[in-house]
């Protein structure tokens, strides 16, 4: 079957798909203030995230990232993951911000995921308690060991930093990455969720400026999607991913849904495409891969991250 591939010739091949907009943490550059329409349509059953998932791969190999909101929330979180499982050309792939990971390491390894990213933007007690509105950083810390410990491999951590919260913990990230054996990412906060993100913006050219004693730059620079990863001298790799300094659209393969089932093409431009109307309509096979290829025919080429102006916050549309 013909690839999605759109009018800018990306191929999209990568799925986002959220799965709760709950999440146990409210972090201060992720929370709504400002209202929006409520549509309380209700979550995905995993009947319907697997039917989507059975009609992406028909068509091609396909990464699948289940987000949030908080994804371990979803008390039927193993039982998705094993209906995505079962498809071979499906990689899928978690995010999580591991409050709840020591509980669901193992069950989601022997469900077959593959991958986890996990978010942590301190290592500070009260700094973690601060970002995250009253988060428990032993939880997260206890989560990463037990990931580890089942298996995961690479794991990686995402690090949002924030200027004069915790952008002094840089190297303190960078330690921490080489004792537990993780790949720490440092990313650009974007302005969904928060109202005065310039205030806290830092920007990722100037923390590579900060940390170029360290590179060994007997190796190239890895591009890897939205990231770019620099080896260290003590042999770990560093990633950063720039939305706000360094756009990366061009490189752009993915779709996003949110858990009520809306297909985004873009993080960027707001529209949204009612795909679980015609699912539940009973829309078929056929019928819905010719929405998808509409859909994706409109994929805006380039976005500006800085100029987001939906204000939908990531928590929402799936990060
Ligand atoms: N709860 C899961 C987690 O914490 O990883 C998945 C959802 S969370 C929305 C996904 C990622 O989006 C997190 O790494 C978070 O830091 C990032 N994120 C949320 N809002 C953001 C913003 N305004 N700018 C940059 N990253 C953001």
């Amino acid at each position: 079957m013909e690839k999605l591939i759109d009018k800018s010739g990306r191929r999209i091949n990568y799925l986002r798909l959220s799965i709760t907009e709950k999440c146990n943490l409210k972090c201060i550059y992720c929370s709504r203030y400002v209202q929006s329409d409520e549509r309380k349509i209700g979550f995905m059953t995993p009947e319907e995230i697997e039917r989507i998932v059975h009609i992406f791969q028909k068509i091609d190999r396909v990464k699948i990232r289940l987000t949030g909101g908080e994804p371990l929330l979803r008390s039927d979180i193993v039982e998705i993951t094993k209906r995505l499982s079962k498809f071979h050309s499906v990689d899928s792939f978690l995010t999580t911000n591991g409050i709840l990971l020591k509980r669901y390491a193992q069950l989601l390894k022997d469900a077959g995921l593959k991958r986890i990213n996990i978010s942590l933007d301190s290592l500070k007690e009260d700094v973690f308690k601060r970002i995250t509105s009253g988060g428990n950083i032993k939880d997260v810390i206890e989560g990463i060991y037990q990931a580890k410990m089942v298996g995961f491999e690479p794991i990686k951590l995402n690090v949002v930093l924030l200027r004069g919260i915790n952008d002094g913990e840089i190297n303190s990230f960078i330690d921490f990455g080489e004792r537990m054996g993780i790949i720490i990412r440092f990313i650009e906060v974007m302005p969904l969720g928060m109202k005065h993100w310039k205030r806290y913006f830092v920007s990722n050219d100037e923390l590579i400026s900060r940390l170029k004693g360290l590179f060994d730059k007997r190796y190239p620079i890895i591009s890897d999607g939205p990231a770019r990863y620099y080896k260290l001298k003590n042999g770990m790799e560093v990633g950063f991913i720039s939305p706000i300094s360094h756009n990366f659209c061009d490189t752009c393969s993915r779709l996003r849904i949110t858990s009520d089932g809306f297909l985004r093409t873009c993080l960027v431009n707001g529209r949204e495409y009612n795909l679980i109307g015609l699912l539940r309509e009973g829309g078929s096979d056929d019928e819905i891969i010719e929405f998808l290829r509409k859909a994706i025919e409109e994929k805006q080429g380039c976005g500006d991250y800085s100029d987001i102006t939906h204000f939908r916050p990531m928590v929402e549309i799936g990060g």
